[in-house]
């Protein structure tokens, strides 16, 4: 996925800033602990996709 995503999107619950973790293709927003999938390159921003963290899951 290109980086630059990472400048335009924000989570869609709090507007906030989003972590990319490249290994899960996923993105991760650390204030609702929520982490939306990366489909085919494609960021899935709707709540209702998102997994939640577990509590062990820490993201720097
Ligand atoms: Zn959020």
């Amino acid at each position: 996925m290109d980086a630059k995503f990472l400048d335009i999107l924000v989570c869609p619950v709090c507007k906030g800033p989003l972590v990319y973790l490249k290994p899960q293709q996923e993105l991760v927003c650390k204030g609702d602990r929520l982490a939306f999938p990366i489909r085919d390159d494609i960021p899935v921003m709707l709540e209702e996709e998102a997994r939640e963290l577990a509590p062990e899951e820490e993201i720097e």
